[in-house]
């Protein structure tokens, strides 16, 4: 047995009413800054949706205290071990909506919604011929890791995801249709407009693929890749069968799971890259990127005028061998 680690994650959301989402956050906020958490909590008149990490004390209290108020009892906490706060701060923001899809008519979860499907269930429905898998999440997020053989709708942001089923009706029409992201929160919405756009058959991982890999019968099987998380840890393993990596290094095309954000400031474009290809890169995306006057790798690391001249040339040199 692997010892238990000193901290944790939770991550959980509510589609229920919440009157006053300022108030609430305002009141929230303190609450949780009472307990010692750290974290990002979203709050709407739609419900409530958060990622908080803290000692197994405290997030034990949290957890009570919450499910003490009726709005929230049913609530489920999908739980990470870890081995420090995955936050530096603790947030709890007001917001017009938990989850944006930028909808004309906003879809309600609790009225409209896909199918919900145990991780078993979903594990059967994926191996049906006629169904197709559909990514909700962002192509960033599938890039880490996807469920073999699922489709990635090309789109950067969530509201894009409407317009892109609409551009790419001819390749889901009269499929079975199965939608997932990380803690299932997204395809509530995202499945019930999928019904309302006349999809006859969709359904939804229930609990995300946070719950699928911890799920002790299907342990994961099938996701390759990890799972990307909106939290300082940024990959978590999902597979406990196996690991097969699907990142791929932005420059190389080699097999890479690690995040970085590019250098220059103004685009900031989350991209694989090995530790080695940072350094050679000067962590910038493009060629532009890298020669950025407010450069934060050549910041960082204190690089002379000369210092990034030399690492540009090799680049250079080394690019016209190829
Ligand atoms: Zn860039």
């Amino acid at each position: 047995m692997t010892k238990t680690k000193p901290y944790r994650v939770l991550l959980y959301y509510q589609y229920v009413t919440i009157e006053n989402p300022a108030e609430f956050a305002k009141e929230h906020l303190a609450f949780c800054k009472e307990i010692g958490l750290k974290g990002r909590i979203l709050v709407a008149t739609e419900g409530i949706n958060g990622t908080v990490s803290g000692t197994i004390e405290q997030t034990d209290k949290y957890m009570e205290e919450m499910r003490k108020d009726p709005r929230f009892a049913s609530i489920v906490f999908k739980i990470d071990e870890a081995d420090g706060h995955a936050f530096k701060k603790m947030h709890v923001r007001p917001r017009p909506e938990l989850v944006n899809l930028s909808l004309e008519d906003d879809i309600n979860p609790r009225e409209l919604t896909g199918k919900y499907l145990s991780p078993k269930e979903f594990y059967e429905k994926m191996q049906d011929q006629n169904t197709i898998i559909l990514d909700a999440r962002n192509t960033y997020e599938f890039d880490l890791g996807h469920f073999r053989g699922a489709i990635r709708p090309d789109v950067e942001t969530f509201r894009d995801l409407p317009q892109w089923v609409r551009e790419n009706k001819d390749m889901l029409e009269g499929k079975k249709i199965l939608t997932y992201c990380t803690g299932g929160i997204r395809c509530e919405k995202f499945s019930g407009w999928l019904v309302r756009e006349g999809f006859e058959e969709v359904g939804q991982l229930h609990g995300g693929i946070a719950t699928y890999g911890k799920d002790p019968e299907v342990q994961g099987d099938l996701w390759d890749g990890q799972l990307y998380v909106f939290d300082e840890r940024i990959a978590v393993p999902v597979n406990q069968k196996e690991h097969v990596i699907v990142g791929k290094d932005h420059f190389t095309g080699e097999p890479c799971e690690r995040y970085v954000n590019c250098a220059n400031p103004e685009c900031n474009k989350q991209i694989l890259c090995s530790e080695e290809n940072e350094h050679k890169y000067l962590r910038g995306c493009t060629h532009e990127c890298r020669v950025h006057p407010r450069n934060r790798y050549v910041e960082e690391n204190g690089l002379t005028e000369e210092e990034v001249v030399e690492r540009l040339q090799a680049l250079e040199k080394e690019l016209v061998q190829q």
